[in-house]
């Protein structure tokens, strides 16, 4: 038998898309040994009708439907698990990553033997606020985190089986996959390709989640804030030093004058706000140990649907 492609790719509420998507992969992937997993991630639309609708005509469908929303990351870890292939792509299902594109990172790799082939994207058609964003994100790991990261290169990319095997030995749980790409390391090769709006639907993510997706990154893949606040203790230390050397020379030339209130005020509220910052910095990663010592699985297969025979 041919070498196997495994193409991954998670589902929040894509039942729109599902069906394209598969033509298309069918399409690009002709004459190549493939298979789709679907791993729907607790949509609340009929994603769950129409992939099983898929899995039912065609055997080289799998779907595993969790059973409630668990996140993208957790639908990336169950799809690598379930992936048998000898490479697996991984893909969004909303087709703003192309399945002819996949084709190409196939084809790349069986080339150039690399172990990952990224598709790298521009930021066409993105807003301005999301993509300035970004950049600062960017600017931002890239410069406190042990792992580098690139712009646009996202999860849409293909890992060999030795790739994947290494990010499925990996334990933690709360996982950033960017950050674990870049950590496995590996020969790597990349393609660029034109930035795609989605097909149907709209994004799952808010603002709010990308800000906890970024901090998840920065904290999963970097001590520096703690060393942050070390610092800022130290400076705090120095200033209150020379602050109170200042006052006993000014107490020995004049005597003592009680004012300063505001002094008083400034100097506690300024402490008390390092404090504050520097606990919730610390906390940030015992919420994090927290969550890892409790050792609960990434997510919970509802239904793991594949047809044995037939095409
Ligand atoms: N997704 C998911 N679970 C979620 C959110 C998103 O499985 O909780 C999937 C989604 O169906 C899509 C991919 O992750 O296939 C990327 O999501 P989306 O298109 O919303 O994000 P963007 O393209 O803006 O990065
Ligand atoms: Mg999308």
């Amino acid at each position: 038998m041919s070498k196997l492609f495994s193409l991954v790719t998670p589902a929040h509420n894509e039942g729109a898309n599902l069906e394209l998507l598969h033509a298309e992969v069918s399409k690009a992937f002709e004459g190549l040994n493939w298979e789709l997993i679907i791993v729907n991630d607790g949509s609340t639309d009929d994603t769950f009708a129409v992939a099983k609708g898929l899995t039912q005509a065609n055997r080289r469908v799998r779907l595993l439907s969790f059973s409630r929303n668990f996140g993208k990351e957790p639908a990336l870890l169950a799809g690598l698990k379930a992936a048998a292939g000898d490479a697996v792509i991984i893909l969004d299902s909303d087709l703003q990553h192309p399945p002819a594109v996949a084709r190409q990172l196939a084809e790349k790799h069986e080339e150039t033997g690399a172990d990952q082939v990224i598709a790298r994207r521009n930021r066409k058609g993105d807003g301005i606020i999301r993509t300035g964003l970004s950049r600062l994100f960017y600017r931002f790991i890239n410069h406190l985190a042990t792992v580098r990261l690139t712009d646009g290169e996202g999860d849409f990319r293909l890992l060999s089986r030795a790739a994947v095997d290494s990010l499925l030995a990996l334990p933690e749980h709360n996982r950033f996959s960017k950050g674990l790409y870049s950590w496995i390391g590996y020969p790597r090769e990349t393609i660029t390709y034109e930035n795609a709006p989605r097909a149907h639907g709209k994004t799952s993510w808010s603002m709010h989640g990308l800000f906890s997706y970024a901090l998840s990154g920065v904290i999963g893949f970097s001590a520096k804030p703690l060393r942050v606040v070390t610092w800022l203790g130290m400076v705090g230390i120095l200033f209150a030093f020379a602050y109170v050397i200042w006052l006993i020379v000014r107490w020995a030339m004049y005597g003592v004058e009680v004012d300063g209130y505001l002094t008083t005020i400034g100097v506690i509220v300024f402490i008390g706000s390092i404090l504050m910052v520097s606990l919730g910095v610390i906390g940030e990663y015992i919420a994090r140990i927290f969550e890892e010592v409790k050792n609960r699985p990434d997510y919970i297969i509802a239904h793991d649907i594949q047809q044995e025979t037939g095409d």
